[in-house]
């Protein structure tokens, strides 16, 4: 999913110069047949070394609103509605206009990242056009000639570092790189029978072995995909452990070096005992880490009262961390193998949902949703405005949130965002991590 990028302003500033700029060939040629509404394309470009896709906004310009800024504004609302950064045009020669500033104005309460570019710069032309842009709210303008390709190269590297961040390489070759899982729960959940049967039930590459970091112990197998998994998994040191100390206790060090070499966490509970203190510790520590969570329902073949039992687990699961609310449970027994089988299909399931990376544009329809359902608190008196979302990382999902004064956001308000979000987006068992920038 490569970043969209619009370019848009009034008409005659140098939007189709620019977009052939920056496609690099003659390709905006601009189709005068009155009454054909052209379909909108999309271009491959190159900003700042990112691969990104420029709308070709021109043809929806010739929609019906006869105001310049009503032509504007048609054409802007279906680009915004796909964008993930806008390069908002001004011709800097002409100075800013009254329909530059009636379009900014609107342009501001829109949920989308922009850009000002001051074009037709050239020659220390326009500089009182790009200081006044300023004004428009949007920060720092870039002054560029767009025909004399001056401030191109400005224009590349502010512009991508606006965009989403570029998915880890690791995704690209998805097939070779092995999903990495970490086994971990309290002493005697059944980790190490787990284990075993997960070793016995698949193909096995490689039992277990010393692991990158000094107490995990890792085995690789292949699921039923064909998918190489990576196993880190605590027992065996524990063991050794319990052995010497005579305790039976969790060993939090290892648990972290665990889940610092995973990407999920498989949550191992003892289903006769349910889930107590410290097993919520150990989400904790996986929510701290980053790593998505599911939970094992483990010795489900000795629980004599399953709907007893299972009731018990989702009035915790319900009271407790949010992050586990609707929590993928697999109840199973390791020792038996039963159900065993069922917990790669689920490990996998909510994999996908810590790498979802959701476009801007959607992220923004949400956050406008959010907004009005519940506006965000006063601060000294005034209400906390803020202006729109970005996502640019997956694993674990993280959304950016700019306005001014976003850094003061109250925390209550925060954990509103993050758990609608969650719910929005269906993120059970996913860490999400929030960052508010302060605007202009
Ligand atoms: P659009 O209507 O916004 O797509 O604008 P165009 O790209 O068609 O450009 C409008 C006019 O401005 C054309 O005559 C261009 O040659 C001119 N123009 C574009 N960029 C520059 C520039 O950097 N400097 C100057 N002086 N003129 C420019
Ligand atoms: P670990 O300390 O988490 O690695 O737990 P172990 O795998 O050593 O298991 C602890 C105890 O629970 C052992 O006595 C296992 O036989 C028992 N156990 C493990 N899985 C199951 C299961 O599915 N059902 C039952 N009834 N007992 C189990």
């Amino acid at each position: 999913m490569l970043p969209r990028i619009a370019i848009i302003g009034r008409p005659n500033v140098g939007k189709s110069t620019l977009f052939n700029r920056l496609v690099g060939r003659k390709l905006a040629i601009v189709d005068n047949t009155p009454g054909v509404t052209r379909d909108r394309k999309e271009y491959e470009a190159r900003i700042g070394g990112r691969d990104i896709l420029l709308l070709d906004t021109a043809g929806l310009e010739e929609a019906p609103p006869d105001t310049v800024a009503g032509r504007m504004r048609a054409s802007s609302e279906a680009a915004i509605k796909q964008a993930d950064l806008i390069l908002f045009v001004i011709d800097a020669k002409a100075g800013l206009t009254p329909s530059d500033r009636a379009f900014g104005t609107w342009l501001r309460r829109q949920r989308v990242p922009v850009l000002v570019v001051a074009n037709k710069t050239e020659g220390r032309h326009g500089g009182m056009a790009a200081l006044e842009a300023y004004e428009l709210g949007f920060g720092d303008p870039i002054a560029i000639s767009a025909e004399h390709g001056e401030g191109i190269s400005d224009l590349h590297s502010t512009a991508a570092a606006m965009l989403p961040e570029e998915p880890a390489e690791e995704d690209e070759d998805d097939k070779d790189r092995p999903l990495r899982l970490a086994i971990v729960g309290r002493p005697n959940a059944g980790k190490s029978t787990l284990l075993n049967a997960l070793l016995g039930e698949e193909r096995m590459i490689t039992g277990p072995e010393p692991g990158l970091t000094r107490d995990a112990v890792t085995s690789e197998f292949l699921d039923d995909t064909g998918r190489r998994v990576r196993i880190v998994d605590t027992a065996g040191m524990r063991k050794k452990a319990k052995i010497v100390e005579g305790l039976e206790q969790m060993s939090v060090g290892a648990t972290i070096n665990a889940l610092k070499e995973a990407e999920i966490a498989v949550l191992v509970l003892d289903a006769l005992l349910g889930l107590d203190e410290q097993d919520l510790r150990i989400a904790r520590l996986a929510e701290r880490e980053g790593r998505a969570v599911i939970i094992a329902l483990n010795k489900w073949d000795a629980v004599e009262d399953r709907i007893a039992a299972r009731r018990g687990i989702e009035d915790t699961l319900q009271t407790s961390l949010a992050q586990l609310k609707g929590i993928t449970v697999v109840a199973m027994s390791a020792a038996t193998g039963r159900s065993v089988d069922k917990l790669m299909p689920a490990v996998r399931e909510t994999l996908e949902r810590w790498n979802k990376r959701v476009p801007t544009g959607e992220l923004n329809r949400w956050f406008e949703g959010a907004l009005s359902r519940h506006q965000p608190p006063l601060a000294d008196g005034r209400r906390i405005k803020l202006r729109y979302a970005t996502m640019p990382k997956a694993r674990p999902p993280t959304i950016v949130i700019f306005g001014p004064r976003a850094e003061d956001l109250p925390e209550d308000y925060r954990r509103y965002l993050v758990n609608s979000f969650r719910d929005a987006f269906d993120m059970p068992g996913v860490p999400i991590r929030l960052q508010l920038r302060g605007t202009t």
